[in-house]
């Protein structure tokens, strides 16, 4: 014990402990040098990693550790989520500098157990250092999906209908607004990964491509149009947006469909399917797929839209 700081070890017993009990039958989990996950037959196994570095991703002294514990996994579990994948496991790894306490740590396991048991996720291992100035998260998942059946980026077809779920700019006007409007920060800190949703539209026949919008539309519709080799039309008017978001953008002098569009950190599903499909889930159409490789037209709008850009 260092300054009241746990060691390493006791830290690692202590997030091993908190997840007691919740190791699947058959699987070695924290403890060893290696998980033991057994092979299931049918099932590909998906596998997913994403980096949240302070500074760069998120503010130490704004988010509360239980909401950087729940986003932390949450990134993740929508990776899994976004190939119309079953979450099973996550790994998580942390670069602790010395100003972060016991209780602090405490905090980010919690919210990070919340939602790992609410999408009934294992954490199996990970690794603990010490860091010389940020604090640095790095957290890897494992998912399933039938055999051949993971909806991926590059199956887009010309006369597809491109849809969402959800409502889209809520977490970016939340981190614009900051505590002006805890409601949509909270969408910010604490996004919900869309798994139910992705699970249904991987079971029916016609959607063609899938991803989670984590650097908004502007930036990952051109993901789906680049591994597709196709292009779209997005009726800008039929983008959805909650009236708290337009409220909220309006109050502050900011573009709703701006954040809409180029915001991003929604976690809320892209994707493209056949006109005849009906999926049984709340979603909105925004646009249609075309055969112009690359081209991307924003009806309704005179702007050129992009992501969000991390560098
Ligand atoms: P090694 O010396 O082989 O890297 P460690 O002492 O780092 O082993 O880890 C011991 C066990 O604790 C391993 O099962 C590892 O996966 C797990 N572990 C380490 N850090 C974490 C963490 N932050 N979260 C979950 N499990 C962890
Ligand atoms: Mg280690």
């Amino acid at each position: 014990m260092k300054n009241g700081k746990p060691s390493e070890f006791a830290l690692i017993r202590s997030i091993q402990s908190a997840f007691d009990g919740k190791t699947p039958q058959g699987v070695l989990g924290i403890g060893d040098d290696c998980a033991i996950i057994p092979q299931q037959s049918g099932l590909d196994t998906l596998v997913s990693t994403d980096m949240l570095i302070q500074d760069v991703h998120f503010r130490l002294e704004e988010i509360p550790p239980f909401m950087l514990g729940w986003k932390s996994a949450a990134v993740n579990i929508s990776d899994i989520a976004a190939m119309g994948g079953t979450p099973t496991a996550t790994f998580l790894s942390l670069a602790l500098p010395e100003n972060i306490s016991g209780g602090w740590m405490a905090d980010f396991v919690n919210g990070y157990k919340e939602i790992s048991a609410k999408y009934g996720v294992a954490l199996l291992g990970g690794d603990t250092t010490a860091s010389a100035n940020s604090l640095c998260i790095n957290v890897t998942v494992l998912g399933t999906c039938p055999c051949g059946k993971a909806i991926l980026r590059s199956g887009a077809m010309p006369g597809d209908l491109i849809c969402v779920t959800g409502v889209l700019g809520d977490s970016a006007t939340g981190f614009a607004a900051g505590l002006e409007c805890p409601v949509l920060l909270a969408k910010h800190f604490k996004p919900e990964p869309r798994v139910r949703e992705a699970s249904v539209l991987a079971g029916t026949r016609g959607v063609h491509a899938m991803m989670d919008i984590s650097d908004g539309i502007g930036g990952d519709l051109r993901h789906i149009l680049e591994r597709s080799g196709v292009g779209a039309i997005v009726d800008t008017d039929s983008i959805p947006m909650s009236d708290l978001m337009k409220q909220t953008c309006q109050k502050l002098g900011l573009d709703p469909l701006e954040k809409a569009i180029s915001g991003g950190e929604d976690y809320e599903l892209l994707f493209t399917m056949d006109p005849s499909c009906k999926p049984e889930i709340d979603y909105t159409v925004i646009g249609r797929i075309t055969k112009i490789p690359n081209q991307l037209v924003w009806d309704g709008s005179s702007k050129d839209f992009q992501g969000f850009k991390h560098f």
